[in-house]
């Protein structure tokens, strides 16, 4: 069997055409645009580039963006005085802190003084919470898990039921695409295992999945022989395993593998997500449907 491939590069396009198309819509009603601010602090080359396809996605889209760049010794007090001041700002909906943030800076203090309704990343206590409870209570599911549950329902798995294996209970990515999954409404329903680095016989479990999560950071950490005949195995690891010179540019680009052994994995699953190119493109895109949401909750239209 060769598995079908669902690939987060065409599924990201879909998305931002539909948000494009909401934004147009919103706009000539209300008179209104998503506000996004991005804040970053210091120049780490990895946060640069995030932030940098962040404000040209909000661009692309036709949001109110602003790109609030820090230096790497601003203090505590002052990050989170900026924090207050876009909190308070109306024309703003969704608050960004690009994480990881310097040392003398505590970073739970930070996502926890932006105001939940404008977290779109849904770090904050008051969003775990709400992910927990799940119905009509959740806000902002986490943009890594809600770009995972966009992918596997926009490909058309079958959920409700369904045994679903999540490898890793990290909190952006294990536990809350774990909590998306096990909720009840649509591309959830599922029956849920939260595996770890403390669980017995990894294996077994991967074995019994209709839908293996992945989200370790181990390269090849699931062998094809855990994989259930056509099951859907979502990839979400990205990891460096060398470095390559690219065709196009000629400079020195990363090799990325996943956390599955792809190449014998699409020959047993049913379904798979590529790496580079799967899960990776879906976090940005979800980030702005966050921010879209929290406009459109803003003006009641949620
Ligand atoms: P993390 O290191 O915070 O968590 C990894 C989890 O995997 C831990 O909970 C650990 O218990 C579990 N784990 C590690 N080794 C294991 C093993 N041998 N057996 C069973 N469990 C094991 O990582 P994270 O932030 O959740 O990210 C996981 C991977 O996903 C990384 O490769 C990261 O780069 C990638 N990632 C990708 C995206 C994206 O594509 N947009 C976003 C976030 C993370």
């Amino acid at each position: 069997m060769t598995a079908k491939l669902i690939k987060g590069t065409e599924i990201r396009e879909e998305i931002l055409k539909e948000i494009e198309q909401e934004v147009k819509d919103i706009k000539a009603k209300h008179g209104k645009v998503p506000g996004l601010v991005t804040i970053l602090v210091g120049s780490n080359p990895a946060s640069v580039s995030y932030v940098t396809l962040k404000i040209q996605t909000a661009e692309r889209l036709g949001f109110h963006e602003i790109q609030d760049n820090q230096p790497e010794t601003i203090s505590e007090a002052d990050l989170l005085a900026l924090i207050e001041k876009y909190n308070r700002d109306e024309s703003i909906n969704g608050i960004l802190v690009q994480l990881p943030l310097p040392k003398h800076i505590d970073e739970k203090k930070v996502i926890n003084a932006i105001d939940p309704d404008k977290d779109v990343d849904g770090f904050h206590p008051v969003n775990v919470g709400r992910l927990m409870i799940g119905g009509s209570e959740l806000k902002f599911p986490p943009c890594t898990p809600a770009g995972i549950q966009e992918m596997i329902m926009r490909a058309g798995i079958e959920t409700k039921g369904a045994e679903v294996v999540v490898v890793g209970r990290s909190n952006i990515v294990g536990k809350p695409i774990a909590n998306l999954m096990l909720q009840k409404g649509p591309g959830a329903n599922s029956t849920v295992t939260i595996a770890h680095t403390a669980t017995r016989d990894l294996a077994s479990h991967c074995k019994r999945a209709d839908i293996l999560i992945v989200a370790a950071g181990v390269p090849g950490l699931v062998k094809p022989e855990w994989i259930k005949p056509g099951a859907c195995v979502i990839d979400v690891g990205v990891n460096r395993v060398g470095e390559k010179k690219s065709e196009k540019t000629g400079k020195m680009v990363a090799i990325l593998r996943g956390d599955v052994d792809f190449d014998a994995a699409k020959e047993i699953a049913g379904f798979i997500t590529p790496v580079p190119g799967g899960v990776g493109p879906m976090t940005i895109t979800m980030l702005m449907k966050n921010t879209l949401k929290s406009l459109k909750f803003k003006l009641g239209i949620a």
